[in-house]
């Protein structure tokens, strides 16, 4: 549960997720299915990096990584994947909201999506995470043209985090430790989901706008980790911004 609701950072990530999802409900989509939520665990087993990077904020978050906290993100899966989760044990359940700042949130999640919640870093099982954890801290990045051409780290967790002063997710400023494997891997997952769901591509057609639109007015700068096939790409870097 949602120790402080107040808290923004993951509130704002997961509402723009949810408001496509609720989006494409009235377009009519398929759900995914257990076999297809497989198939896409299976392409992100990458490490994201040759250490563990929950050493860079743990001690600062009560010896916890600071991305597995629920009050910091509260994971939404597919309900496909809940259920997949579930067969294969007892590491999940169902988000139960507090109060009301927790219903209206709960609320914003699609019809075939779950806000849950783990049972914490003590218990975490490598193959049992969710596409949330394995993804985090970055996101697909759609260039001018609204093509993907690499990843970014989600901007909320760039910030510093207003009860500690440190920057969320530390990893967010170690752009060379991300492994290029994991960036590889994950390149093809996002290609394929935003293959099969409209709503994630309008999802991150909107967020890299979102970067983009920043950089214009405040120059604050964000990166881009290209997979290996796209680094010497001319056209990819002509567009980027
Ligand atoms: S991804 Fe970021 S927030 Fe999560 S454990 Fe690694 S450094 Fe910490
Ligand atoms: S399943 Fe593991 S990686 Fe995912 S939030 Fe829980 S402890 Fe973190």
């Amino acid at each position: 549960m949602l120790e402080n609701p107040t808290t923004p950072a993951i509130l704002i990530y997961i509402n723009i997720r949810a408001f496509n999802l609720g989006h494409n409900m009235a377009a009519g989509f398929k759900d995914l299915t257990t076999e297809e939520i497989r198939y896409y665990h299976s392409l992100l087993t990458e490490e994201l990096t040759d250490f563990d990077c929950g050493d860079l904020c743990k001690g600062d978050n009560g010896g916890e990584p600071y991305c597995c906290k629920a009050e910091h993100a509260v994971p939404l899966l597919y309900k496909a994947e809940f259920e997949h989760l579930k067969a294969m044990g007892d590491l999940w359940h169902e988000w139960k909201p507090v109060t009301g700042e927790d219903k209206k949130i709960k609320e914003t999640a699609s019809r075939d999506q779950l806000f849950c919640e783990c049972k914490g870093i003590a218990h975490c099982v490598r193959d049992q995470r969710s596409i949330s954890c394995r993804t985090f801290p970055l996101e697909p990045y759609l260039d001018r043209r609204n093509v993907i051409i690499g990843l970014t780290f989600v901007r909320d967790f760039t910030q510093r985090d207003p009860d500690t002063g440190k920057v969320k997710c530390p990893m967010t400023r170690r752009k060379n430790d991300v492994r290029q494997e994991f960036v590889d891997a994950h390149f093809v997952f996002w290609e394929k989901i935003m293959l099969r769901r409209e709503e994630e591509f309008e999802t991150y057609v909107e967020t890299s706008r979102s970067l983009r639109r920043e950089r214009n007015r405040t120059g604050r700068q964000f990166q881009v980790l290209m997979p290996s096939h796209l680094k010497e790409s001319r056209m990819a870097r002509k567009f980027m911004y």
